[in-house]
């Protein structure tokens, strides 16, 4: 890992102007992201890696269109990053799965979106190496959550190292 300290609000919306830059006509993004720096230790290219997974996933799977929210909640020591889609969502029994290497929901329905079932498996370690955690809340044919947070970067103190 390349880790370095970087604002993780600036950085989310980089990704999310690239995306919208190219974005498909039925999808609409909404940010709700504060306004202030909040700074993570990081490795840059593995977050960019997640979030360009998660972010595809949620177009991939949402052949309706609808609306996708990037949302960023600050929490005293650790920031919770969500992205949700209004897609074809995921059932209640394989929410977890979904985090293990090459699977994927419902192989027939998805064969022809095409994906080797790795990215999510892929990000989880990702963000466990930043020391957070990543899940997923989902209601089929409402659409899909997923949820991962990282520790902030807390201000040095006064005899803190
Ligand atoms: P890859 O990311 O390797 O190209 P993939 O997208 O199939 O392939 P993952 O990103 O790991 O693999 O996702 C695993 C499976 O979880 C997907 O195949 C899909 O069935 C389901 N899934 C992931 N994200 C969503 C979502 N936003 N809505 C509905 N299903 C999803
Ligand atoms: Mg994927």
């Amino acid at each position: 890992l390349h880790m370095e300290k970087a604002d993780f609000v600036s950085l989310f919306h980089h990704i999310i102007d690239r995306f919208e830059m190219n974005m498909p006509e039925h999808i609409e993004f909404v940010r709700e992201l504060p306004n202030e720096r909040l700074y993570v230790w990081m490795d840059k290219d593995k977050l960019i890696q997640v979030m360009d997974n998660i972010i595809t996933n949620a177009i991939k799977y949402s052949p309706e269109g609808g609306t996708i929210t990037f949302k960023l909640l600050k929490q005293r020591h650790q920031i919770i990053v969500s992205i949700a889609d209004q897609g074809m969502g995921i059932a209640y029994d394989k929410l977890e799965k979904i985090f293990e290497r090459f699977y994927r929901v419902d192989k027939a329905r998805t064969r022809k979106l095409g994906g080797t079932g790795l990215g999510l498996a892929i990000s989880k370690e990702i963000v466990e190496a930043h020391h957070g955690r990543i899940w997923a809340k989902s209601k089929e044919g409402k659409g899909t959550t997923i949820l991962f947070t990282l520790p902030l970067m807390g201000k040095k103190r006064r005899g803190s190292k």
